[in-house]
């Protein structure tokens, strides 16, 4: 029989905007020692802004031929881009195509455009000026009908609390380890902004699932906390999957064992406190 004490439990995580799926929450919440999370939408705002615009050639044609792409995307970064071009008319994008961890493919006006960061450009053999990479902001890079034609600087911002929730984690025992597919300067940044030890950017999907399975072999008791579609495989694999409720996808709250209905990340440190608590009551 389910013990009394863990819909208290239940009940007091909902009060506090953590859902609860599963009967073994408590049982799973309260041994993990790691978390790992993602950067974008999870630690930070996930609110991307276009900073600077460089064009090789004309900047509202770049402008108008990258957001109609970008049209066809919900990632944070392609957000800023159309947010961008304003109300400069946009095309609806022929035969488009989201490279998870890359950008976007596809045809505008009869031109072939591709969106996204420089190891999209990489994978179609469109070389760029070697400087791009020495800029420590997230970007997308483009290429018209397969030559770069400039790029967007675009920037967020880490959530209020981000900080609070790293260091509430540590206090707890538990490791924080952030996984991105953002370019790793960027990351860095980030993890030294919110005293995360352990970072790893310019990671594809698969490479995420790749390091969360090596932690779960070396033993280690994991929570995943992600927002985005392609997090979906990651929370599936980790002893506790966490979704950030409010901007995240429906695949990842499908997904997820916890969902977290406010998007604060503090909220994982309540969690595991809500289940050790839940727990000693209990037993
Ligand atoms: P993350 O959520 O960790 O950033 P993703 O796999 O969603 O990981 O994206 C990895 C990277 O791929 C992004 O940081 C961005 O550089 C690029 N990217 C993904 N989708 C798009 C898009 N629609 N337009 C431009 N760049 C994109
Ligand atoms: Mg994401």
């Amino acid at each position: 029989s389910i013990p009394l004490g863990y819909f208290g439990g239940i009940g007091l995580a909902s009060r506090n905007g953590i859902l609860v799926k599963g009967a073994n929450f408590l049982d799973i919440i309260t041994k993990i020692d790691t978390v790992v999370s993602d950067k974008t939408g999870t630690l930070t705002k996930g609110v991307f802004q276009v900073q600077k615009v460089e064009a090789v050639g004309d900047q509202r044609e770049l402008v108008q031929l990258a957001a109609s792409l970008e049209s066809y995307s919900t990632h944070p970064v392609a957000k800023a881009v159309v947010e961008y071009a304003g109300n400069s008319t946009l095309d609806k994008p022929a035969n488009a195509e989201e490279i998870a961890g890359h950008g976007l493919k596809g045809t505008v006006n009869g031109r072939a455009i591709l969106a996204g960061n420089t190891k999209l450009l990489d994978k179609y053999a469109v070389t760029y000026p070697e400087a791009l990479k020495e800029i420590v902001e997230t970007m997308v890079v483009v290429a018209i009908d397969g030559a770069y034609a400039g790029h967007f600087v675009i920037a967020d911002a880490v959530k209020e609390d981000a900080a609070t929730a790293i260091s509430e984690l540590n206090k707890l025992g538990i490791t924080t380890i952030m996984l991105s597919g953002d370019k790793e300067a960027v990351v860095k940044k980030v993890a030294r902004e919110l005293g995360i030890a352990q970072s790893y950017g310019g990671l594809l999907p698969e490479e995420k699932v790749a390091i969360v399975q090596k932690l779960k072999d070396e033993g280690k008791h994991i929570a995943f906390v992600g927002d985005g579609v392609n997090d979906a495989p990651v929370i599936a694999l980790a002893d506790a999957g966490i979704a950030m409720g409010a901007l995240g996808s429906d695949a990842t709250i499908e997904t997820a064992d916890i969902v977290i209905q406010n998007d604060q990340p503090s909220r994982i440190a309540s969690a595991v406190k809500i289940g050790k608590i839940t727990k000693s009551v209990v037993y």
